[in-house]
């Protein structure tokens, strides 16, 4: 049983206690097309998984999830390829920056895990290698396991990074020479662009990732998403690695497994409980939204209400 908690309640006396605090962090500028998104926004979503909704400031807002997507396509590599895909990808912390080139290296092509950029762009060659018209099909997944017809690419986002993506490009090829990537890069590449430039609002988010809050299953479509053995191991590489080299400071300080991604967005998972998501697009020095971290750190401590 649920105890009923207000959290619009709280949501409003959080941001009050925060409109006195200066929102350090800064927007992500390195996507020019994420650079254009007015850096005051605040939204947040909480559902519970018995159909309660709440929700405070621009939680209907499209914004772009990036890197939250990299939970999407992970779950849908892993429903078709099983647990061979932990053989090119690891499910360790990296410790290291999201974009970072240096582990690469001396662990020769095989990412610490699936949420730093080359282990979603190493997922994104799996989905390439086992899927006909893997953008359309990857869309369709999330279109129907969230229930959510209209969710969408971004093109003018995919493109504008597209274009500057040195890093990625730099990933990728580096783990190609490695023999970690099977398909030509460019169109791995094309497919992990596209997936960061997915957009959804906090509510969306949330119906969305509900299933890892409710055994795999989107309780409000009612359909199986995956396995609840396959969503403990998500829900674990989330509170390890969905925050990158800021991974430990998260489940210290909110104590949830969730991920982040440099649009300003966090969803966070209180498994058997709730799903939330918080935007904010200024971030922190580690790519995380600055005010995010503080809204979910408030919300934890005010409610109690961890996975400790
Ligand atoms: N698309 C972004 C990139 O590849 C995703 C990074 C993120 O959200 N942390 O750099």
């Amino acid at each position: 049983m649920i105890n009923k908690i207000d959290y619009e309640k709280i949501f409003f006396e959080i941001s009050s206690e925060f409109s006195e605090v200066d929102d350090l962090g800064k927007i992500a500028t390195y996507i020019p097309e994420l650079g254009k998104v007015n850096p005051s926004k605040l939204g947040i979503h909480l559902a519970t998984v018995d159909s309660q909704n709440y929700s405070f400031g621009d939680s209907d807002e499209l914004f772009s999830i990036q890197s939250v997507a990299k939970v999407l396509s992970l779950t849908l590599a892993l429903k078709i390829m099983g647990r061979d895909l932990w053989t090119r990808v690891g499910v360790e912390p990296s410790g290291s920056p999201f974009n970072s080139l240096v582990q690469l290296e001396y662990e020769h092509g095989i990412p610490r895990n699936p949420f730093i950029n080359a282990g979603a762009i190493v997922v994104c060659d799996i989905l390439v290698t086992c899927l006909d018209n893997p953008k359309k099909q990857l869309l369709d997944f999330i279109r129907k396991s969230s229930g959510i017809g209209s969710v969408n690419y971004s093109s003018k986002i995919a493109e504008s990074e597209k274009k500057c993506g040195y890093r990625n490009h730099a990933l990728i090829n580096l783990m190609k020479d490695f023999g970690n990537i099977h398909n030509d890069v460019d169109v791995v590449l094309d497919l992990y662009f596209y997936l960061c430039s997915i957009e959804m609002s906090c509510k969306e988010l949330t119906q969305t990732f509900m299933f890892l809050a409710y055994g795999g299953v989107n309780p409000i479509t009612n359909q199986r998403v995956i396995s609840l053995s396959r969503t403990k191991r998500i829900n674990s590489v989330m509170l390890m690695c969905g925050f990158y080299d800021e991974a430990g400071e998260f489940a210290f300080k909110v104590g949830l497994p969730g991920k982040s991604g440099v649009g300003g967005g966090i969803v966070a998972i209180h498994p058997g409980k709730f799903c939330i998501a918080v935007w904010s697009p200024k971030l922190n020095k580690k790519g995380n939204s600055y005010k995010g971290m503080k809204v979910l750190e408030a919300l934890t401590s005010k409610t109690k209400c961890s996975i400790f």
